[in-house]
């Protein structure tokens, strides 16, 4: 990436994230996945080859042709709006 496609700001850098992959009511958490973040206003931009990694990952996991580094479990709320 040249520059960020939201604030246009030029200074991005490379980092490792916490990605979240949700599909349907799977969720898939990927610890260390590189990108390139915005100094600016933190947007962050993933490479298509890691994307596509991670949805293969979460498929394979998900059909059990694949055992995760770690599991968790997540509770579920919903903010409720009280005026
Ligand atoms: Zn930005």
């Amino acid at each position: 990436m040249e520059k960020c496609n939201f604030c246009g700001n030029k200074n991005l850098k490379e980092a490792k994230v916490e990605y979240i992959y949700k599909y349907y009511n799977k969720i898939m958490i990927v610890e260390n996945v590189p990108c390139e973040v915005c100094e600016f206003c933190g947007e962050r931009y993933f490479k298509a080859e890691v994307l596509k990694k991670i949805e293969k990952d979460f498929f394979e996991i998900n059909s059990d042709r694949k055992k995760p580094a770690n599991v968790m479990s997540v509770p579920v709320e919903e903010y409720d709006l009280v005026i």
